[in-house]
């Protein structure tokens, strides 16, 4: 018999998932999270490949919504590292006393909308039930593993790891002969690291990367102080900025066509002294106008040429693609460098395509690749990709499969037509990809629990997006990505990183206040663009 008392059955226990069982709580309403991993911490808690940290700065990466949490936490670094985002994770769920609603190592195997009942009924793999007026989908927008499906992966007699899927016991990379598959960001944290460790590493590159620094180091107690000192404001003029962060360096409001050559070198060195996403804020146009990218992208190649001592590697290092299309990848390990270490060698799929993984290593470049270790730096089948692997049922039976065939249909990347009282965080259809996510987090969450709240006033038992509205806001974001040049490559935004799925734009590229805007005037004029009952 399912527990017919929970309010809001929330999937997932990593930042969004946490933010939504405290605000939940905070109303009155009965509220369980489960978690499939046997910690807290979501993507905190699986990638935790060497080199891995967060590539905004830690006091941006963190929550905003409670003044003494964000006083007491001392990050040590500019740039937080895996372990220490995972402490946070942890810290938080201490901090406000969720361990009691978070079930652990328990995975939604499915859900289904009762329309009679008008809940959503859950079960987990263990075969425990739930009923629940609201399901939150708190999975994580970065959270299904990408294993492309090489030929002979299966067969390889060394060990094989996914960076986001990494064992808890160390690695020892010592003596050994590893690859690496994959110079996403990941990669690009990875690779300098276990190059510093192993006897050999031969990185297989099939798209070249855009790597700028993020100069970490310890964090600087000045600017802590001075941030902390008024951070609900510093918070306030980050949610102004387009991604919800970086409002110490806004981008600059000239064109990159209409500087000299001279000024436009001196301000991409300005910003490349300051490092990480900073690079795309140098011009406003960087991220719309193919040729204004080109400068920006030409400058990060003229570094490669400057740090990659042989030409011909540092040739096939730099990127083809425009700047930024594919996300930045704010590089704290130096990852050019690691391709003068004696011990590397780059292979570049473009050329000599990777036929098979035999049992001795990879087969590429006409030629095997003897390996002891294959890391699989391959990302993720992102946004879609946990929803899609997990059997929900909206109304009449209609299978989340079946809905999104065709991509990720949703209104304001918080609701599915079809799918009655389900809520999505970070998902297709907001602009999470491209802000500081805990920002956009905090932002979903808010509206959600004031959604509720309404309908609790109101009386009401059900809200659920309209077909018409899902299609204006799913054309709004094609529309919106078509302004920029986010279009002009294969990148996980647009599915094109996954054989077979469909390629339609997911994330919003509007910029995070006309977004916030947007969603408030939605919920102002009574939810528009929802059906309630
Ligand atoms: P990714 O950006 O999708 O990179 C995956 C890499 O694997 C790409 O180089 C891709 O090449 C390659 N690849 C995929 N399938 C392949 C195949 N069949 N054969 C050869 N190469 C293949 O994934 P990610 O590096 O895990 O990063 C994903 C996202 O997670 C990031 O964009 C970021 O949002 C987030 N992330 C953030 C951080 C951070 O700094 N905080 C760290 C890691 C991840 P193609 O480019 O040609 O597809």
């Amino acid at each position: 018999m399912a527990d017919p008392s929970l309010d809001v059955l929330i999937v997932g226990a990593g930042f969004g998932g946490m933010y939504m069982l405290i605000k939940a709580r905070s109303l009155g309403l009965k509220a369980l999270a489960i978690e499939s991993a046997p910690s807290v911490g979501g993507t905190w808690y699986h990638n935790r490949y060497p080199g891995a940290r967060v590539d905004i700065q830690s006091l941006e990466y963190s929550f905003s919504f409670d003044e003494a949490l964000q006083q007491e936490w001392r990050w040590t670094e500019r740039y937080a590292s895996q372990p220490e985002l995972l402490r946070y994770a942890n810290h938080v769920a201490d901090r406000f006393a969720l361990r009691d609603s978070i079930r652990l190592e328990t995975r939604l195997a499915g859900a289904t909308w009762d329309e009679d009942e008008r809940r959503w009924v859950a079960t987990s793999d263990e075969g425990e039930r739930w009923s629940a007026r609201f399901l939150v989908m708190a999975s994580g927008p970065l959270s299904a593993p990408n294993t492309p499906n090489f030929e002979g992966l299966d067969h390889f007699a060394g060990t094989t790891h996914h960076t986001a899927d990494w064992p808890h016991e160390a690695v020892d990379f010592g003596g050994q002969r590893v690859g690496v598959i994959g110079t996403g960001s990941s990669g690009v944290q990875a690779i300098p690291e276990i190059a510093r460790q192993a006897r050999s590493l031969t990185v297989f590159q099939r798209t070249a990367a855009y790597a700028v620094p993020s100069h970490n180091g310890p964090l600087d107690a000045a600017w802590e102080a001075r941030v902390k000192a008024d951070y609900a404001g510093f918070r306030a003029r980050n949610r102004l900025m387009r991604t919800g962060f970086g409002c110490e360096l806004p981008p600059h409001m000239v064109s990159a066509l209409a500087v000299s050559p001279e000024e436009r070198e001196s301000r991409f060195e300005e910003r490349w002294a300051y490092g990480g996403f900073a690079l795309l804020g140098t011009f406003y146009d960087i991220m719309l106008d193919l040729r204004a990218n080109e400068f920006a992208a030409e400058f990060v190649r003229a570094k490669i040429r400057a740090t990659v001592h042989n030409a011909q590697t540092a040739r096939r290092l730099s990127p083809t693609q425009p700047i930024g299309c594919k996300r930045l990848c704010v590089d704290s390990g130096g990852y050019y460098e690691t391709f003068n270490r004696s011990n590397v060698q780059l292979v570049d799929l473009n050329e000599a395509p990777l036929e098979r993984i035999t049992p001795r290593g990879v087969f590429a470049d006409g030629r095997e690749h003897e390996l002891d270790v294959l890391v699989l730096a391959t990302g993720f089948d992102a946004v879609t990709g946990t929803l899609m692997r997990t059997k929900l049922q909206g109304r009449d039976g209609l299978s989340i499969q079946e809905k999104w065939r065709p991509g990720a249909l949703n209104y304001l990347g918080l609701a599915v037509a079809g799918f009655p009282n389900m809520f999505n965080i970070a998902g297709a259809g907001s602009t999470s990809a491209f802000t500081s996510v805990i920002q956009s987090i905090e932002h979903h969450v808010n509206w959600i629990c004031e959604c509720i709240a309404w309908l609790d006033t109101q009386r009401l038992t059900t809200i659920e997006a309209t077909v018409h509205a899902e299609a204006d806001w799913m054309a709004h974001v094609q529309a919106m990505a078509e302004q920029t040049v986010f279009l002009s490559c294969n990148s996980w935004y647009m599915g094109a990183n996954v054989p077979g799925k469909p390629r339609l734009f997911m994330p919003l590229t509007g910029g995070f206040p006309a977004y916030v805007e947007r969603c408030a005037q939605v919920a102002t004029n009574g939810y528009e663009g929802f059906r309630v009952s």
